[in-house]
């Protein structure tokens, strides 16, 4: 009710409707895959002697490697959300800058602006280079997945 300016009025009501639409999408196909993935599991755990359980433990810790990489993601889908509500979302958490709707809409969980994004990833880089690597690896990974 307020006509107090909105935090983000950069961006319109429908972009924020378009990118809401986005996250929302995104956070039921992961939750899909993981309910999909419980199910199969409890359906080979069924009538199992020794040896195939040994085998099957093998794949099962590949799977909840996956799933955590998508509970992460799951996660900032639902911060995105709560961002939205609360007029945080498309500003840089760092500096308080814009992000602009090109670039949120490429990637709707932007919380960074490039600016800072680029100097926490340089920074990353030079602080821990062989162990941030790897994970800035799993990140463009699972966001080209996307
Ligand atoms: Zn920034």
């Amino acid at each position: 009710v307020s006509k107090k300016k909105r935090l983000n009025a950069h961006l319109s009501k429908n972009d924020l409707k378009v990118l809401k639409d986005i996250l929302m999408f995104q956070k039921e196909r992961i939750i899909n895959t993981q309910m999909s993935k419980k199910i199969q599991f409890s359906l080979q755990n069924e009538n199992k002697d020794e040896v195939d359980s040994a085998n099957d433990n093998i794949l099962v810790s590949t799977d909840l490697r996956f799933s955590n990489r998508e509970m992460l993601y799951l996660k900032k889908i639902q911060k995105s959300l709560n961002f939205i509500e609360n007029e945080e979302f498309g500003m840089c958490q760092e500096c308080g800058a814009e992000i602009s709707m090109q670039r949120l809409k490429a990637r709707p969980t932007s919380d960074m602006c490039i600016n800072c994004k680029e100097e926490s990833e340089r920074s990353e880089h030079q602080n821990a280079h062989g162990r941030t690597s790897k994970s800035l690896g799993k990140e463009v990974k699972l966001e080209a997945g996307f």
